[in-house]
């Protein structure tokens, strides 16, 4: 394959022009939102000026133009999740709402007080705070799969966690705190072999390497648009056909039914749609698509294998800064850098390199059991992304020694 044309790349993402405090903007907040390329941002002006309509009501040309680009997006996610089937994909507002409709549908339909739920010490509140809500509501429990020094899932005390009402692991491909890239095949595996089913929180995965559903065996499988180069507004949960034809609605409204009536049962549409309750976020899952054909186009393994030299290479140099400590060693990692510094708040040092136009995250990258399990309230996270370079991890290594020296 060709190598990456990075600077070709860069050129497609305008905002990289600019500059922050007179610096030119180095973006390493990719784990929170990446920036989108001409081709995504095109789209919004194309469909707002062409074919603006509401979906699947129409008998019109620009209903039909609009309904046919919706629904053409189902299909690239499909291929992009390696899913069998088109209606295994429905749209959402991102994860949080992807992972929100499985336990308000599926959970509430398929758990019972004393049931438990396996959830890893790596997830994001999004994955944790549901299940939490559930306990509330029906007395489910939630136990929690923990995590060595490193970062790593420990197998062993997953297997050992499993009993006869275990019903559902909900795990993340990629911990957006450490990076750390879970076995979720392996785990599936355990799930199945155990009478559980898995879901899997693939925000992080999804914009690093190649995902497939089938492969893995996942039984639900969610991610955001606008971590994988589209806009905020859109995502997608894959579930299996099965799973997804037996589950309830979760949101009543417009777009979910066949029939409705006072007067004998209101019929609700076949999945996706009965999962698609009012006018979706239209314009945003086209441009979706967009952005799925666009790493498409790039090629999402080279996109991971560059990340990868640019995450081997910040880590190697911060590494060297004396006092620095890196979250997360897992041998498998993905985009992500996470540090602390003796002597120096994080968001100290998050605030003064800002000042010279490096964008990075600090916080608890709401994974706060996470990081009160490492001792710390706070880390520094940079997050890679296609369009970084190396030239990019050379400045910003620079730049935190010119701030740590400043704060210590
Ligand atoms: N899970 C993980 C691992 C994430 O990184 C994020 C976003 N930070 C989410 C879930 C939530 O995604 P969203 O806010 O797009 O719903």
């Amino acid at each position: 394959a060709p190598a990456l044309d990075v600077a070709g790349i860069r050129a497609q993402f305008p905002i990289l022009e600019r500059q922050v405090h007179g610096h030119p903007l180095i973006y390493f907040d990719n784990a929170a939102t990446s920036q989108t390329p001409l081709a995504v941002i095109d789209t919004f002006r194309d469909y707002y000026s062409r074919y603006n309509a509401n979906i699947h009501r129409g008998l019109h040309t620009l209903a039909d133009e609009a309904t046919a680009a919706y629904e053409a997006t189902r299909d690239t996610v499909r291929a992009f999740l390696g899913a069998a089937e088109r209606r295994e994909i429905v749209f959402t507002r991102g994860t949080t709402e992807a992972i929100n409709l499985v336990a308000h549908s599926w959970g509430r339909a398929n758990l019972k007080e004393g049931d438990e739920v396996l959830v890893s010490l790596l997830e994001h509140h999004s994955n944790i705070v549901p299940w939490q809500l559930l306990a509330g509501q029906l007395g489910i429990v939630v136990k929690v799969i923990p995590v060595d020094e490193r970062g790593v899932l420990d197998l062993d005390a997953y297997r050992a966690l499993f009993t006869e009402r275990t019903k559902l692991v909900a795990v993340n491909h990629v911990s957006n705190a450490f990076g750390t890239v879970n076995p979720v095949r392996e785990m599936a595996t355990v799930a199945h072999e155990r009478g559980a089913l898995i879901l899997i929180d693939g925000a992080q995965a999804a914009p690093h390497q190649k995902i497939d559903v089938r492969e893995i065996d996942a039984d639900f499988y969610a991610f955001s648009g606008h971590k994988v180069y589209g806009p905020t507004g859109a995502g997608v949960l894959y579930g299996k056909a099965e799973l997804l034809e037996a589950m309830p609605p979760w949101q009543g409204g417009g777009e979910m039914i066949k029939s409705v009536s006072f007067d004998v049962p209101t019929i609700f549409a076949d999945v996706p749609h009965k999962f698609e309750a009012g006018t979706p976020a239209i314009a945003e899952v086209i441009a979706l698509g967009v952005a799925l054909d666009w790493v498409a186009d790039v090629g999402i393994e080279r996109i991971g294998a560059w990340e990868a030299a640019l995450l081997q290479q910040a880590t190697d140099a911060v590494s060297r800064i004396d006092g620095l400590r890196i979250l997360g060693t897992a041998p498998d990692k993905a985009g992500v850098l996470s540090f602390v510094v003796e002597g120096a708040h994080s968001q100290d040092i998050a605030l003064l390199i800002d000042q010279l136009g490096v964008a990075i995250r600090t916080g608890n990258h709401c994974a706060q059991p996470l990081l009160a399990h490492f001792g710390v309230t706070a880390t520094c996270r940079a997050s890679f992304a296609v369009y970084n370079t190396l030239e990019e991890v050379e400045i910003f290594t620079a730049a935190l020694e010119r701030v740590i020296g400043m704060v210590r």
